[in-house]
């Protein structure tokens, strides 16, 4: 199943992602973390990734569009993908489609996780992630069992997405009603576009999600 996760920064994409991994074994296509990874490994894109991820705005689309072209032709996305962070334009979108063509594939199903905007810069400035193997907590929301120790692998040392601080989540949040909010017409005139509530507890989302799948199943 190829899968479409859409929402604003903070709405949940990430984590639900990660979850359909391990419940579906879809692979996570996040552009937002092949651009990290361009940026921890110092080479020149990295660099202009930074300035543009720093002041909270978009890498050109055809940056982004054949970084994810190149992944999805890789054979561990060929049982499904759950794309997360892309497509962000309508650009980005048409681009996506054609790609999937060439292969005689298609989008299965886009989830929208509906926020609302108020919430998101606290949900966002709060949170950090294992700097091992990447789980994610909240200050608030999301406290690991024992404090300091991830659940998942045991790690201590955690790391914050330097774009999570409140002036930068508000140009992404610019950026989201702007650039990514008009795509959804795009996806619900094809009949493809599910709304999940992403304000409610993280399982309830899961379950919610589960249910789209069933959905987009039958
Ligand atoms: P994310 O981790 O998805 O919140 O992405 C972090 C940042 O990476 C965004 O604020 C953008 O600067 C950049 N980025 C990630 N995905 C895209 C995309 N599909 N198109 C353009 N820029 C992107």
């Amino acid at each position: 199943m190829k899968l479409i996760l859409l929402g604003p920064p903070g709405a949940g994409k990430g984590t639900q992602a990660k979850r359909l991994f391990d419940r579906h074994h879809l692979i996570q296509l996040s552009t937002g973390d092949m651009l990290r990874a361009e940026v921890a490994s110092g080479s020149a894109l990295g660099a202009q990734a930074k300035q543009v991820m720093d002041a909270g705005q978009l890498m050109p689309d055809a940056i982004v569009i054949s970084m994810i072209e190149k992944r999805i032709e890789q054979p561990d996305c060929k049982d499904g993908f759950v794309l997360d962070g892309f497509p962000r334009t309508e650009g980005q979108a048409t681009a996506l489609d054609s790609m999937l063509a060439k292969h005689n594939a298609k989008i299965d199903g886009v989830i929208e996780l509906a926020v609302d905007e108020a919430a998101l810069v606290e949900r966002i400035s709060g949170r950090y992630a294992c700097a091992k193997c990447g789980a994610g907590y909240h200050d608030t929301f999301q406290k690991p069992k024992v404090a300091g120790v991830c659940d998942s692998c045991g790690g201590t040392d955690f790391t914050r997405r330097k774009d999570d601080n409140a002036e930068t989540v508000k140009a992404r949040l610019v950026a989201y009603r702007q650039q990514t909010a008009p795509i959804l017409p795009y996806y619900k005139g094809k009949g493809l576009l599910h709304q999940v509530d992403g304000m409610a507890e993280l399982d309830e989302v899961t379950t919610a999600i589960e249910q789209v799948l069933t959905k987009i199943k039958a």
